[in-house]
């Protein structure tokens, strides 16, 4: 006499729980900085600002993505071309290729003198969570 299947069971709750983990936000990829560089918005120009956002669902690497062009260095302010070689190679840009306009110069030589300042080596140690995106520029 047996009125239920609880093995049925177990299969529903599985495919409930499982679709309202990865149900928020369809095709949102998350990428590790990608939120600072948004919400910083500091850049020339729209079309700037979309190229240096440029995530697609389908390469989680912009490396690895012919459609992504231009690579924002937050850390150092830096602007570059992505060059798709298979290689991970960037030509630095000191003028927006859309609106002209002339980029931020480099902070890439502050980053480092501010690190060895506060005594840390970024070969070695740590980096504070502030000196991995554009935070410490505005500190
Ligand atoms: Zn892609
Ligand atoms: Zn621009």
């Amino acid at each position: 006499m047996i009125h239920r299947s609880s093995a049925a069971c177990r299969h529903g709750r599985g495919g409930r729980s499982s679709a309202g983990r990865f149900g928020a936000g369809p095709g949102v990829v998350p990428i590790f900085g990608y939120e600072n560089l948004v919400r910083m918005s500091e850049h020339c120009c729209d079309a700037m600002a979309r190229q240096v956002a440029w995530r697609c669902a389908g390469h989680e690497d912009p490396f690895d993505c012919p459609d992504a062009l231009v690579m924002f260095d937050a850390r150092f302010q830096e602007y570059g071309l992505i060059i798709h070689d298979g290689g991970t190679s960037v030509i630095g840009i000191a003028f927006c290729p859309w609106c002209g306009s002339r980029l931020p110069d480099s902070q890439r030589d502050r980053w480092f003198e501010e690190l060895e300042r506060r005594g840390i080596d970024p070969w070695e140690d740590e980096i504070p969570d502030e000196y991995r995106d554009g935070r410490w520029l505005r500190s």
